[in-house]
């Protein structure tokens, strides 16, 4: 049990519980306690919102929940990145961009999404500007088959130079988006996964994946997943996190050329990388950190400055909901955000 300022935090297996101290000594300490099982609910019910197509129609166009995405999202254009890109870079951060939107209902929308994709790697080319994009499978048609997905992948890692990243969505879609990924892999070196620290499988699928040498970037994963494929203790998937980092990055050491991103704000989880790195004689610049527009600005500063290669993920689209919803559910205590919007 930890004490910290006036409450107190107490973690066990279970249950996440606090307390407010009221007094001193044993008697007077009156603790509210907030079962991890409250916290789980409201982070349940912010990803089911997020699969909900009555409120994705509806909740978008209220004026405080567009008003609240800004912290997020710069803006719904390609402009919008940019303009903050260029901010960033000045900072010496690097960025990545991804069109929000999943599960196109077309192959025709994939092929939008794919021109989108074109146009904006074009610009990017034409502006020097160090960004990468990072698509999601089911954007690019995976619901329409696997070869679908595969096509389009391939057309956009042949139109750059740069590392096109291929997101992780539900379970339900790993085995096919590694399967697209090592196909084109193939074809193209210029591919990057992600995999998620959450899923149990993921280590044996990164020891699959391994000998391609390949571009990993290592995030905890943001769906609602069930127990039977992923952990639902933060503790253990924090504890795959390290064990993932540490996998990939003695990988590195042993002269590797994939690159080893690590997508996470959480401090402990940047701790480790740089003492698992250290330990194995890695240089800041042998692997990065990566985190999402608008999240732990600070840190992302403090990263760079320190010498360490920081990508920053902005996000444009106006298919925005389910991505902001599974933000909101990351940390719950982003409601209160959302609801100061409503102040006039
Ligand atoms: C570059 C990048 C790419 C990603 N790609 C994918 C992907 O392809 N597939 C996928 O499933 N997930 C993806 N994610 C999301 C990821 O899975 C996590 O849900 C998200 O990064 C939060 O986890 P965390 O490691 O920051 O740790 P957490 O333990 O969730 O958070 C640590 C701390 O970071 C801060 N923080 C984290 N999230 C938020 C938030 N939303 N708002 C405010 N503060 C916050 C809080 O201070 C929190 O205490 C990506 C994340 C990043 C950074």
């Amino acid at each position: 049990m930890t004490k910290v300022g006036g409450s107190i935090v107490a973690y066990t297996d279970r249950k996440w519980e606090s307390g407010v101290l009221l007094g001193t000594g044993d008697v007077s300490i009156h603790f509210r306690l907030i079962h991890y099982d409250t916290l789980s609910m409201l982070r349940n019910s912010l990803l089911w919102a997020s699969t909900n197509p009555f409120l994705a129609e509806r909740l978008p166009r209220a004026r405080f929940v567009r008003r609240a995405t800004k912290r997020f999202m710069p803006g719904e254009e390609f402009r919008d990145v940019i303009k903050e890109a260029e901010r960033l870079r000045a900072q010496g951060i690097a960025s990545t961009t991804t069109l929000l939107g999943e599960n196109n209902n077309s192959l025709k929308e994939a092929d939008a999404v794919l021109g989108h994709y074109l146009t904006d790697l074009r610009l990017i080319d034409e502006l020097g500007l160090d960004m990468e994009v990072s698509v999601k499978p089911t954007q690019l048609g995976l619901d329409f088959g696997i070869k679908e997905a595969r096509s389009r992948l391939l057309e956009l890692a042949e139109a750059t130079e740069s590392i096109v990243w291929l997101d992780m969505e539900a379970s339900e879609y790993v085995d096919r988006t590694i399967d697209i990924f090592l196909s084109v892999k193939e074809q193209r070196s210029n591919v990057g996964l992600c995999v998620q620290s959450y899923l149990k499988r993921t280590p044996d699928d990164v020891a699959r994946i391994a000998s391609c040498d390949c571009s990993i970037r290592i995030v905890k994963g943001a769906y609602n997943e069930p127990e039977s494929v992923a952990f639902s203790n933060k503790k253990d998937v924090d504890r795959a996190f390290e064990d993932l980092t540490a996998t990939l990055l003695r990988g590195r050491a042993q002269g590797g050329v994939g690159r080893v991103v690590l997508g996470t704000h959480d401090p402990s989880m940047i701790g480790a990388a740089k003492h698992i790195a250290s330990d194995l004689g890695l240089t800041e610049d042998q692997y990065e950190f990566a985190m999402l527009f608008g999240i732990k600005r600070r840190e992302q500063l403090r990263l760079a400055s320190d010498g360490h290669k920081v990508r920053v993920l902005i996000s444009y689209g106006s298919a925005w909901f389910p991505w902001y919803m599974r933000r909101l559910a990351e940390r719950p205590a982003n409601l209160w955000f959302v609801a100061k919007q409503l102040l006039p």
